[in-house]
């Protein structure tokens, strides 16, 4: 008989789990047969005592059939099941361009996202921000929207990989988050449930990054990629830089400006160019709509530069109840903040450099005006955040502030402004800026 305290003191004696017990454990955690301290003295144990390559494996294969495993069949999807997901971090708003560039290029995309916590940006909170857009449709509309605009972004629902909420909620009240092989058991369960014939990873690394350390950035990458080829995935990861915000808005509604803006070719930020381009290349390959890496950049460009890309978003946002000509104007449907102001640098910093970010500040500034959540339940003020974000490197002068500030509370933007101030740090000479791309990785 399985006893769930058994496979508890197992691995607190730090002997590997039999896949047997790894089942039972995550039917358990579904069915409520295992209690939450249970849950969160194997996390524990899982989290001092690691777990060998296999029993990472039978987890993450568990929690991926502890609900539905979506299935694209060939003679309606006449191409590849693709996705990506990103660790997180700010200014990330790859995931509005990556899928309709990837859709524009022959690929399906069935993107489940979720929201922001803390200082990272959900895509769900974007969207949130485009009236009408419906991020929770059955499964037949998600279906149909997938077919149709070859991408769906829509938000986690209750029967994809089940186990991963109950384990990730205990997790997180547990300080037991922070453990390679349980977050590549969540990330790839919630992932592969999609029914994903190639995954792209973007791990970030940095001070604005949910990995602690470059190191252990590398080390989930690899991980995840190994587990997910190991179950038929073909999955590679790029590690990306966090040091700075990726793109040049933080904040909901002013990312969505700038993915609009993006995919119409009006504005691209050179670093977020940089990483969805690369990632959108890993996709073409991963999914074999692209034979070698020039190939596929190429054609990336043209699902650009055609509009195909923009007219494929604009088609998501259509079918899943938003505004039929939302592309077309954008401005015209998403809130602004009602204060916006400039940030200027002090006059001591006059003619210095932008040597450094506190990544993580500035998504906390965000959080401040109402943009983020510190708690599950918090309610978001979508039109706020910082847009025309100075880069690294940047010199400062008098005329040019290194940010705009939008909110709606006097006080709330007064702190946001302060808190940017202090999360950057300048210098006399020019820094050497970081590579935005630091490792790809691919079984
Ligand atoms: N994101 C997830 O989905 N799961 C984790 O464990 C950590 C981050």
């Amino acid at each position: 008989m399985f006893l769930a305290q058994d496979s508890i003191r197992k691995k607190r004696d730090a002997l590997p789990l039999t896949q047997e017990e790894i089942h039972h454990f995550v039917n358990g955690i579904c069915d409520e047969s295992v209690s939450e301290g249970q849950i969160a003295a194997l996390a524990m144990a899982i989290y001092f005592n690691g777990m060998t390559a296999n029993e990472t494996l039978n987890l993450t294969k568990a929690m991926r059939d502890s609900g539905d495993v979506l299935s694209w069949p060939k003679s309606e999807f006449d191409g590849p099941i693709l996705d990506k997901h990103s660790t997180g971090g700010v200014g990330d708003v790859v995931s509005l361009m990556l899928g309709p560039i990837i859709a524009a290029c022959g690929g399906y995309v069935p993107m489940i996202s979720g929201r922001g916590l803390g200082h990272t940006g959900g895509t769900l909170d974007k969207l949130d921000s485009i009236p009408g857009y419906c991020s929770t449709p059955d499964n037949a509309t998600f279906k149909k929207v997938v077919k149709q605009a070859g991408v769906a972004i829509i938000g986690q629902t209750n029967n994809l990989a089940p186990a991963d909420r109950r384990f990730y909620a205990t997790r997180d009240i547990t300080a037991t988050v922070e453990s390679i092989p349980l977050i590549t058991a969540s990330i790839l369960s919630k992932k592969l449930a999609e029914g994903l014939d190639g995954l792209v990873m973007d791990v970030k690394s940095g001070n604005g990054a949910f990995m602690p350390s470059h190191e252990k950035s590398l080390e989930l990458a690899r991980k995840i990629v190994e587990v997910g080829g190991q179950l038929g995935v073909s999955t590679s990861a790029l590690v990306t830089d966090m040091n700075e915000p990726l793109a040049s808005a933080a904040g909901n509604a002013l990312e969505v400006t700038l993915a609009v803006d993006y995919l119409t070719g009006k504005h691209r930020d050179t670093r977020l160019h940089e990483v969805t381009e690369a990632l959108a290349v890993e996709s073409l390959l991963s999914g074999g709509l692209a034979k070698e890496r020039e190939e596929a950049r190429l054609r990336v460009s043209k699902a650009l530069d055609s509009g195909s890309a923009a007219e494929r978003f604009g088609e998501m946002v259509r079918l899943l109840n938003g505004p039929a000509d939302f592309i077309e104007r954008p401005a015209h449907y998403l809130s602004a903040a009602t204060i916006i102001e400039p940030i200027y640098p002090a006059d001591e910093q006059l003619g210095m450099y932008l040597s450094e970010y506190n990544t993580q500040s500035i998504g906390m500034a965000v959080v401040q005006l109402g943009g983020g959540r510190r708690k599950a339940d918090d309610k978001l003020d979508l039109s706020v955040g910082f847009k025309h974000i100075s880069p690294l490197g940047t010199q400062l002068n008098k005329q040019q502030p290194v940010a705009w500030v939008c909110g709606n509370d006097r006080d709330k933007v007064d702190t946001a402004r302060e808190m940017f101030l202090s999360a950057i740090t300048c210098a006399e000479a020019a820094p050497i800026l970081n590579p935005v791309i630091y490792e790809r990785l691919a079984r």
